[in-house]
Order: C-alpha cells, then sequence, then structure tokens
C-alpha cells in the first residue's frame, strides 16, 4: 500500500508521527510518501497545495492527514476542502462510542453511533461571493450528492442495526427537503428503517439521549458541528478519529483540528490519530484492527493519558505506551 502522509499544522505535526509509530509496530510493508502541505507553507511560498501535490496524492491507496489551520483570509482557500473535491471523497464516517474508563460532559457511556456526513457540497460549496456589505454562499443540496451519501449510509446501517436518522431543516431550509427525500428513498430502497431529525432537535437529543442513534446521515456543515459537539459526549475532541471515504481513495483524518492553543506543548492527545490507524487497517481488510482497541483500553487503564483527560502524559507517552503494548502482545492475533 502506497500511504500520503500529510501531517499539516499545529498538533498535527505531533499527532501523526505517533500514529506512524503505531502504524509501523503493524509491519505492513507500506511505501510512505510524505508531503508538506498546509498553512505554513502557504505562508513561506504562496501555495498551501499545488497541482503536483494532488498528483502525488492520486497516485496513493490512501492518506493519513493531521490537521490544517485554515484562517478567515479571502486568498487561502482551505486545503482539506479542496482534497475532498479533487479525490472525490463524498462519505466522512465519524464513530462515536465512548472509550474505557472515560466519561464525557453527559457522564453518559451507553451509545454508539457513527455520523456519515456529506463532504463534498452543503455549505461547504465554495461558490461564494464577498462584498463590503453583503455576502453569500450557495448551498448546494443534488440528487447525486445526496444518493451515493444516502447509499454509503445505508451500507453502514445494514451492517449494524439496520438503522437510519436522517438529520436535516428542511421546515426552513428548502434545499434540505430534497437530501431528506432522496435519503428516505434510498434507505427504502435498501430497506433499512429511517427517521429523521430536525438538526437542532437532534444537538439536543445526542446529548440528552445518545442511546437512541446508531447511523446518523446529515449534510456537510451539521455534520461537522455535531460531531465536534460529540467529542464532548465522549470526552474530548482528542478521541474522535474520521475516514473520508470515495470510489478510489480512503483518507483519514481526526476529528479535530489543528488546535493552535496547544500547539508545540507536546500534550495533545494522539488518540484519534491512533484510532485513524485503526479504521485504516480496517479499511485494509487487516482484522489486527481489533488490538488497537486492547492498547488503548490498556493505556486508558494504566491513565497514561494527556491533559484534555485530566492526566499529564505527553503526546509521545501515549504512542510509546501504546506501541509497548503491541510489542509485548505481538500484533499476530493468534498470540
Ligand atoms: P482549527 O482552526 O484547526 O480547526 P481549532 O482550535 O478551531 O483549530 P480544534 O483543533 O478542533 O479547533 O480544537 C478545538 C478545541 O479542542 C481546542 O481547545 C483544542 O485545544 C482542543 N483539542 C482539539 N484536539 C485536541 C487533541 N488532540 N488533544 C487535546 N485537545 C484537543
Amino acid at each position: 500500500m502506497k500511504l500520503a502522509v500529510i501531517e499539516g499544522d499545529g498538533i498535527g505535526k505531533e499527532v501523526i508521527p505517533v500514529a506512524l509509530e503505531v502504524l509501523a509496530a503493524f509491519e505492513l510493508g507500506i511505501e510512505k510518501v510524505p508531503l508538506e502541505l498546509g498553512y505554513a507553507r502557504w505562508q513561506r511560498t504562496g501555495a498551501a497545495l499545488t497541482a503536483a501535490d494532488l498528483e502525488l496524492i492520486k497516485e496513493c491507496d490512501a492518506v493519513l492527514f493531521g490537521a490544517i489551520t485554515t484562517i478567515p483570509d479571502p486568498n487561502y482557500k482551505s486545503i482539506l476542502l479542496t482534497l475532498r473535491k479533487e479525490l472525490e471523497l463524498y462519505a466522512n464516517i465519524r464513530p462515536i462510542k465512548p472509550l474505557p474508563g472515560i466519561t464525557g460532559v453527559t457522564g453518559r457511556r451507553d451509545f454508539d453511533f457513527v455520523i456519515v456526513r456529506e463532504n463534498t457540497e452543503g455549505l461547504y460549496s465554495g461558490l461564494e461571493e464577498l462584498h463590503e456589505d453583503l455576502a453569500y454562499t450557495r448551498r448546494v443540496i443534488s440528487r447525486k450528492g445526496s444518493e451515493r451519501i444516502a447509499k454509503a449510509a445505508c451500507e453502514l446501517a445494514k451492517k449494524r442495526a439496520n438503522k437510519l436518522t436522517i438529520v436535516h431543516k428542511s421546515n426552513v431550509i428548502k434545499a434540505d427537503k430534497l437530501f431528506l427525500d432522496v435519503c428516505r428513498e434510498t434507505a427504502k430502497t435498501y430497506g433499512v428503517e429511517a427517521s429523521d431529525m430536525l438538526v437542532d432537535a437532534m444537538a439536543y437529543s445526542l446529548m440528552t439521549q445518545p442511546e437512541k442513534y446508531d447511523v446518523v446521515v446529515t449534510t456537510n456543515l451539521y455534520g461537522d458541528i455535531l460531531s465536534d459537539m460529540s467529542g464532548a459526549l465522549v470526552g474530548s475532541l482528542g478521541l474522535l478519529p474520521s475516514a473520508n471515504l470515495g470510489e478510489k481513495y480512503a483518507f483519514f483524518e481526526p476529528v479535530h483540528g489543528s488546535a493552535p492553543d496547544i500547539a508545540g506543548q507536546g500534550i495533545a492527545n494522539p488518540l484519534a490519530a491512533i484510532l485513524c490507524v485503526k479504521m485504516l487497517l480496517e479499511w485494509a481488510g487487516d482484522a489486527r484492527a481489533l488490538l488497537l482497541d486492547e492498547a488503548i483500553a490498556h493505556v486508558l487503564q494504566k491513565k497514561i493519558i494527556t491533559p484534555d483527560l485530566g492526566g499529564t502524559a505527553k503526546t509521545a507517552d501515549v504512542g510509546h505506551a501504546v506501541v509497548e503494548y503491541l510489542r509485548s502482545r505481538g500484533t499476530n492475533l493468534n498470540v
């Protein structure tokens, strides 16, 4: 497998090296293609992502990505949005479930759901106009875009509890009616039990009744907001991984951003990035992905945790503890 590695900015530079150490323990013989992209490079060279970078990425099978700072400068185009569009990574899969011994703000641990976020259109269409006294961003919902994300969500629901919740705001935003209708039709075709929720009610319900949900499908911005909120449910944004999937490429990234407030201190939680390695192994069909659940449970039980979880461990300490566990246990499933 050829893997493009993009650390990016801020804590991306701290958590991705740890994820790579963990990946190395599985001895997959992966060919790594490191790429320096992001805001720091834009500041230095004026180009955050070039056509040549894109070609290199397209030659790889998968991407491991840290985080990139997106600044509110009209001349700076979000690389992440460009990559998601160029690689047609339309399905952003975000599993939300508690880790052993960790509780979030609600104190609850009885949930296990997946947010399936449409990744290429909605309010992140990039079709915008910024004038002095007026600004527009066009929210795009297409049948094709809605259908392919609905199919991805239904296929996932089939492997889980066969339950789908469609999140929208079609009472106010008319474009959402198309999304809702297409998702309902698709669920019917797949024989998946579908219900729907308005996004504002869903935000409340995810915090108060998270156990009710299994697969949640939604548009780009709602998925972005609901998944960060779910970080509070799990205990830290530093615990949520995600996979961006398309027909050709797979792109793994923590849900969190570059966290400039803690960057450079070596205290970022690397578990989201390590869980991205787990998703990568699963995507590659490697059953040893499950060993990472064991390894993470081990470090949490030993309280080798970063300050966001109330500990004093450094990013690297957590990574070393995970690798040490894998080495002592052996990454052969039969050991
Ligand atoms: P960006 O602009 O790149 O999205 P941000 O700071 O707006 O960065 P996040 O990076 O998602 O957004 O961070 C939100 C909050 O969560 C910050 O207070 C940050 O310190 C915290 N946080 C995010 N990721 C982690 C992590 N891996 N470990 C610890 N804290 C984290």
